[in-house]
């Protein structure tokens, strides 16, 4: 891990912070224990410690959810929301759940074509009121990293990223590992941008960086005509047919065993085969959190060859929300599998 010489802006940091829910700002409900979203000024006056950052911090507030309630609606109002202020910010920071915080990383990634400066999305896995609580810390991190700054003065951090407990993610590269651990988060495939310890070590070899400066382009249309399939051993042809007939159904992310593979079944392939020839685009991941898709064992070549593309390294988050850009661009099947293969911004190994 090579160590940046991090800075922060001549003026002092402008941060905005949007806030969408989470369990970071939860409170128990006593009548059912349960934890329930709540507003930020519970959260941020549990963390009067972000005043001693000296940085100009400005926050949106949406309805507090519980992020298993994210939906591409409220993906278009955090892209609109940084949109709308990108020039007037160094950085934002955006608090979220953590249950469906890797999907909502890749989609942003997607959406916010070119962005140039950092979007550190963050959570915890206990509520900011609590004693123990991860919150504080993470928060806090995160701030500091929005604001961080190269020597040349542009942002250490140029795409949207996870900061959780001691790592910064690259978001569309993430997945949730544990419900438990503070260290909730693992991107699987790719290393960490930074590692958290008593500094801030930034691994300037994995932090994403365009070759040209072009201005920010939003993307505010999703297409949610797309599915998961789930290999599991004794799947019948009738469901896995009745799947591939979902009406309406675009996009499919197949996941798979192992290096890609699947039942070499007659019954299995013709049925992907003719689905895609009915138009239908179909994505292999692999069911394994570590590793990808490769060229490797009969049955995946076997499936690759009825038109199923390959998803490489891809995790199924940023696979599925990809799917959901590319339809939403209004591309054709064949577009759609074609730009699939390649990096839109890091999310697989082209
Ligand atoms: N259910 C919560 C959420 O995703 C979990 C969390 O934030 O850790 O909103």
């Amino acid at each position: 891990m090579t160590q940046s010489h991090a800075m922060q802006p001549a003026h002092r940091p402008r941060i905005l912070i949007i806030y969408t829910g989470g369990t970071i700002g939860m409170i128990e409900n006593p009548s059912t224990g349960c934890l329930e979203p709540f507003d930020f000024t519970h959260l941020i006056d549990n963390v009067p410690k972000v005043r001693k950052l000296n940085f100009d911090i400005d926050n949106v507030s949406f309805t507090p959810i519980d992020s298993s309630d994210m939906s591409p609606a409220h993906w278009v109002e955090i892209v609109r929301t940084i949109g709308e202020n990108y020039r007037l910010y160094d950085g934002f920071v955006l608090l979220h759940g953590t249950d469906t915080m890797a999907y909502t990383a890749s989609a942003l990634s997607f959406m916010l074509e070119n962005l140039a400066k950092p979007v550190i999305i963050t959570g915890s896995q206990l509520p900011i009121g609590e004693v123990r609580t991860d919150g504080e810390e993470n928060l806090i991190t995160a701030l500091q990293i929005a604001a961080q700054t190269r020597d040349d003065g542009r942002p250490m951090v140029q795409e949207v990223a996870i900061l959780f407990e001691n790592y910064l993610w690259r978001g569309n590269r993430a997945t949730k590992m544990s419900a438990d651990n503070f260290n909730a988060f693992k991107s699987n495939n790719y290393p960490p941008l930074a590692q958290i310890g008593l500094g801030i070590h930034y691994n300037d070899d994995a932090l994403y960086r365009r070759n040209e400066r072009r201005p920010l382009r939003t993307h505010v249309t999703l297409d949610s005509d797309v599915m998961f399939i789930d290999l599991f051993p004794g799947i019948t042809e009738r469901t896995l047919r009745h799947q591939l007939a979902t009406p309406g159904v675009k996009g499919i992310v197949l996941k798979t065993y192992g290096a890609g593979n699947a039942p070499t079944a007659p019954w299995f392939t013709s049925a992907i085969a003719e689905a895609i020839a009915r138009g239908i685009v179909i994505v292999n991941v692999t069911q394994c959190v570590n590793g990808g898709v490769t060229k490797r064992y009969a049955a995946g070549d076997a499936l690759s060859a009825t038109g199923v593309i390959s998803g490489a390294d891809i995790t199924a988050e940023a696979a599925i929300t990809k799917m959901m850009h590319l339809f939403g661009l209004n591309l054709s099947p064949a577009e759609v599998a074609e730009s699939f293969t390649q990096s839109l911004c890091g999310e697989i190994t082209a």
